[in-house]
């Protein structure tokens, strides 16, 4: 950082109000985590001078001896971390891995069935703006009315009618747990494959708190920075070796050029952390923090989207408060409170207003938080919330939020 200062001031300077952001708001977006800093010591290293097309062993640069070593370490953990006999560690991104996933098992103009964006889907499932909507026949799927979680009959359903040739599962805003075998079922009742896209419940897959999909898709994509808590990029993994390296040609030389082997190393080193019984500890604390968060806003009169959750996020329907989606956020950043506006199933707002705020617990986790610290965060955004125009409520919220980020400070 010394140098940075030397070299570029402006850079540096905005480096240091970033870190003072995040050590003094409380961060609750739900894809969003606090590395350690040995995660940042390996991606803030040597290895980003480092050409490596190819894979361990077989590269096309020379000087490639301890790279490889490197690779091989990532490769290695995250396939024991995930008990799966495949992994790519070189995705630049989450976006990328399901990009190599198309790039590998369609033909531009084929079917794809992907969830819905409004009711928790990813972009890179199937949107229009999105390559994947773009250049393959996307049927959408999403939840139900009532329970607004997955019907399963109804994607059966649809599977039989559209005949897709990939199935997607996966979501960044679905707080229920997903049935990997019945997902299966319906993709290879109709021929199709089955990708899920885990990146947001990576970290609960990980450590069993959410059940694995590897014994069942074809192919497990995830990012590496959510609940994961590793440097930002994807990986991608299958149960099945030899299906598994059409996906090696798919990201190089596919659609990547030289793989991030900073990245790659941090990977590694946030595989091994996962691999710690800390780890599983960690992770069992992000459940329960999402649920003592969701009950405490329930009882403040918050309806969250399908009564509650099951992992590390929910989603807050913020009709009835008569506030929106873009309102909370900026509410909640006024209080020093960081969250997103999210569409919410069966949206009647248009995606830049919204009737819903997404929260997530990992990041405030890793801080140290525990259940009765969310239960006075769920306070706090009832108070705000309650209150956007009453700048009292605001500064008292604002000096809860400091007294939360007092209790656990961040990179000291
Ligand atoms: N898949 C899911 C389910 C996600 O939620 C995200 C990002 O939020 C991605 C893929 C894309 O990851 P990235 O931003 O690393 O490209």
């Amino acid at each position: 950082m010394d140098d940075l200062k030397v070299v570029d001031p402006e850079i540096a300077e905005v480096i240091d109000a970033e870190l003072s952001r995040q050590r003094n708001k409380l961060e609750l977006i739900a894809s969003e985590n606090i590395v350690s800093s040995a995660v940042m010591a390996a991606q803030g290293s040597v290895l980003t001078n480092k050409y490596a097309e190819g894979y361990p062993g077989k590269r096309y640069y020379g000087g490639c001896e301890h790279v490889d070593v490197i690779e091989q370490l990532a490769i290695d953990r995250a396939k024991k971390l995930f008990g799966a006999e495949y992994a790519n560690v070189q995705p630049h991104s989450g976006a990328q891995a399901n990009m190599a996933v198309f790039f590998a098992l369609l033909t531009p103009g084929d079917t794809v069935m992907g969830l819905n964006l409004t009711d928790g889907g990813h972009l890179t499932h199937g949107s229009p703006v999105n390559m994947s909507g773009k250049y393959f026949k996307i049927v959408p799927y999403g939840v139900s009315e009532g329970s607004e979680q997955l019907d399963y009959d109804e994607i059966q359903r649809i599977a039989n009618e559209c005949k897709p040739k990939l199935i997607v599962a996966g979501a960044s805003a679905y707080a229920r747990v997903l049935d990997f075998p019945r997902l299966a079922e319906i993709a290879h009742s109709v021929g199709a494959y089955l990708m899920v896209d885990i990146a947001h419940i990576a970290g609960l897959v990980a450590t069993g708190l959410h059940p694995s999909p590897i014994p069942y898709a074809d192919v497990v994509t995830t990012t590496t920075h959510k609940t994961l808590r590793g440097p930002r990029g994807g990986l991608i993994l299958c149960k099945d070796a030899e299906f598994g390296k059409q996906f090696n040609k798919a990201i190089f030389p596919g659609i990547q050029g030289g793989p991030l082997m900073h990245v790659i190393a941090a990977k590694a080193v946030a595989f091994k952390e996962a691999l710690s019984p800390e780890f599983k500890e960690y992770a069992q604390q992000i459940i329960k923090n999402a649920s003592a968060l969701a009950k405490t806003l329930t009882e403040k009169g918050f309806r969250i989207v399908s009564g509650g959750t099951d992992n590390h996020l929910m989603l807050v329907d913020l009709t009835n408060k008569n506030i929106t989606g873009k309102v909370a956020q900026n509410v909640l950043d006024e209080v020093g409170i960081t969250a997103n506006k999210n569409t919410i199933p069966f949206e009647k707002l248009s995606p830049f207003v919204t009737s819903g705020i997404r929260l997530g617990s990992p990041a405030l986790t890793t801080r140290g938080f525990k259940e009765e610290d969310m239960v006075e965060v769920g306070n706090i955004i009832a108070l705000a919330l309650d209150n956007p125009e009453d700048e009292a409520a605001k500064a008292q919220a604002r000096e809860r939020v400091a007294a939360l980020c007092k209790k656990y400070p961040l990179y000291e």
